[in-house]
């Protein structure tokens, strides 16, 4: 990621700039932030915004330390453990840091949550959730090591377990569990990226396309809401079964273009709804992936806003937000950098959001 070089003085002035800047919203405590707020164009009119720049070595020291801190720092998330492992690996990597140091502590780690596919923690059942955050980070090692954790014929029975009874095309996120978009997506990537049985794709196109709603987005099932998550899930299930051409692509990118939202450069995730960082990877992502799918020809976000936004959403000691007044997470972080790093067209695979280079290597590996 290209990374200017400041002088003190030009950093003091950047961190003054975003703490201004969280001032102005300190206000605001609900989710919505006021119509006055968002209309008086303060994101705009800021002087300083322009000398604002990625504070790569700050967010490095937040994700480095989440990542050394395993056991507290997953506390709070106790379904999700691998998440918290996923999150600020991949932040690291899409910040050029070597991350094989972390190897060996993390393997030991996801082995205590295996089964088949992998729990939220260590004796929780099989769930997709944290199957695919699991998966995700042995593929970011992408060493022979991690990804002989990958039980293929496991994996392949726990999606079997997971087919919606009522639904074809459609999956649980866990056995008896509830069926969304989700669910469809973490299935359909790992059957064509680890070369299962072809079978587990049966359906699934046309089940996505039956969720795209009238505005143009998909949602979580069919006749709901359009989302931005569930539109990438979905879109990108889509992309990588070479089946995109079943939406209408043209009312997506209308849906989509809708979401960068003027004043802030960032994008919400729904109709009317608020900016928030982490939809720059999910919304700003399917960009990406109408490229790949040969619908588009050039990059039609914003790059340049999206990049603004979430320059104001940095934390001064590292870590990004969802929106000036909160605070940082990993969740945030992770997609508020893969996000930013979306404009190297290269460097991300928009279907996995991990590195191209590791998806290389495990295709290579699983031959
Ligand atoms: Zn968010």
């Amino acid at each position: 990621m290209k990374q200017l070089n400041r002088t003190e003085i030009e950093q003091n002035l950047v961190h003054d700039a975003i703490v201004q800047i969280r001032k102005q919203y300190e206000q605001v405590e609900s989710e919505e932030v006021p119509q006055e707020l968002l209309e008086n164009k303060y994101y705009k009119e800021y002087e300083q915004l322009d000398k604002l720049e990625l504070l790569k070595d700050q967010h490095i020291k937040y994700c480095t330390k989440r990542l050394l801190n395993i056991g507290y720092s997953i506390l709070y998330l106790d379904v999700g453990q691998p998440w918290c492992i996923y999150w600020p690996l991949n932040a690291l990597c899409i910040l050029q840091e070597d991350v094989s140091k972390y190897e060996q502590k993390i393997i030991q780690y996801l082995e205590q949550c295996k089964i088949g596919g992998f729990g939220g923690g260590p004796y929780q059942i099989e769930h997709l959730a944290p199957t695919y955050s699991s998966l995700l980070t042995l593929f970011i090692l992408a060493s022979p090591s991690s990804l002989g954790l990958v039980d293929r014929k496991g994996l392949e029975k726990f999606f079997w377990s997971v087919q919606d009874p009522n639904e074809r095309g459609s999956y649980l996120m866990h056995v008896n569990g509830e069926a969304d978009m989700r669910a469809v997506y973490i299935v359909v990537i790992m059957v064509i990226l680890l070369k299962l049985d072809p079978k587990l794709l049966d359906g699934c196109a046309e089940y996505i396309a039956s969720c795209q709603t009238y505005e143009g987005g998909i949602g979580g099932v069919r006749y709901s809401e359009a989302h931005g998550g569930y539109t990438f899930c979905g879109f990108a299930a889509l992309v990588c079964m070479r089946k995109a051409h079943y939406i209408d692509q043209e009312k997506l990118l209308y849906w989509l273009v809708n979401r960068q939202m003027e004043n802030e450069g960032g994008f919400n995730g729904r109709t009317n709804k608020v900016v928030d960082a982490c939809y720059s990877f999910w919304q700003g992502a399917i960009f990406n992936l109408l490229i790949l799918s040969g619908y588009l020809n050039q990059q039609l976000m914003n790059v340049y806003e999206l990049q603004k936004y979430i320059h104001i959403c940095q934390s001064p000691t590292g870590g990004i937000f969802d929106k000036p007044s909160k605070s940082p997470d990993a969740y945030h972080t992770s997609y508020g950098l893969s996000g930013y790093s979306l404009s190297d067209n290269q460097f991300l695979n928009p279907i996995y959001n991990i590195p191209n280079k590791s998806i290389e290597f495990v295709r290579q590996f699983f031959q």
